[in-house]
């Protein structure tokens, strides 16, 4: 039996597992891509995943990195890489090394520190690319791009043999693209997403929104967290073709949040939202 009973929803054949509740946990995982959105408390289904991006250090989002990285090495796995912001780095590393201490052994990390604009490789043609938020001082969220390579018009309709001449007379048959795959939120106040270009324009937008009620905008406020009044009008800048809602606090119903997103969005945005925890009937 597995730790966590997790959501799974399928876009375009990709996969994502995960648990989103605000300020109780938020883990979610793309195992194709080999990415894990923050750890939550560490699920058993996402210690295969080598990488860990992490958005900011609330225990809701970074309890279970100690046990993820620890478990990775008890199960043979090599060491779990964890991008996370600078003001992390530190902490991390004492919880390590006392969990390291009470364990017995020392616990195999790759930390490295992330602010925006960064990137680093995933794997072959998948960067992950970092993008500031606005939640604790540091905050950020990730954005997964595909880079490949795309024959340029004039050379389309040549043959494989063609094109193999090309190329070894040193012709450059081909220019670089880049595809926005998926871009994760993490936890964030309000900011005007729709200006940011790879986050506007990623396929698929996992995206925060704690607060529905009208009596909970102060509240929103003061934990840095996105308010429906503000949510809505953003979704309607956006160009995702799919947005996933997470980290809903137990206050709003997912049925609830529904009733108010339908109202308050076009039919055709409407039309592009998936909650996470839709079927989950949480306790
Ligand atoms: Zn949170
Ligand atoms: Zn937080």
């Amino acid at each position: 039996m597995p730790s966590h009973n997790l959501a799974h929803i399928t876009i375009d054949d990709l996969e994502i597992y995960g648990y989103s509740v605000g300020g109780e946990e938020t883990v979610i995982a793309m195992p194709q891509l080999d990415v894990c959105f923050d750890i939550g408390k560490a699920p058993d289904q996402v210690i295969p995943i080598s990488h860990v991006l992490l958005t900011h250090g609330h225990i809701d989002h970074a309890a279970g990195i100690a046990y993820y990285l620890s478990h990775r090495a008890f199960c043979g796995q090599s060491p779990g890489t964890v991008l996370t912001p600078p003001s992390t780095i530190e902490p991390i590393r004492q919880i390590l090394e006392g969990w390291g201490r009470l364990d017995g052994s020392r616990i195999p990390a790759k930390l490295v520190p992330v602010s925006p604009g960064d990137e680093f490789s995933i794997k072959p043609n998948l960067v992950a690319r970092v993008f500031p938020t606005k939640h604790t001082p540091d905050a950020v969220g990730f954005c997964l791009i595909e880079k490949r390579k795309k024959l340029k018009d004039r050379y389309r309709g040549l043959t494989g043999p063609e094109l193999v001449d090309l190329k070894k007379q040193g012709v450059i048959i081909d220019t670089p693209i880049q595809i926005p795959l998926v871009s994760y939120l993490g936890d964030t106040h309000y900011v005007d997403y729709s200006r940011l270009d790879d986050v506007a324009n990623s396929r698929i937008l996992i995206a925060e929104c704690t607060f529905f009620s009208d009596e909970h905008v102060g509240r929103a406020d003061a934990g840095r967290h996105m308010h429906i009044d503000e949510f809505a009008p953003l979704l309607e800048r956006m160009n995702n073709k799919h947005i996933i809602i997470t980290h809903l606090s137990r206050r709003t119903s997912v049925g609830q949040a529904k009733k108010m997103l339908r109202k308050a969005l076009s039919e055709a945005t409407f039309k592009k939202i998936t909650f996470l925890m839709d079927r989950c009937n949480l306790q």
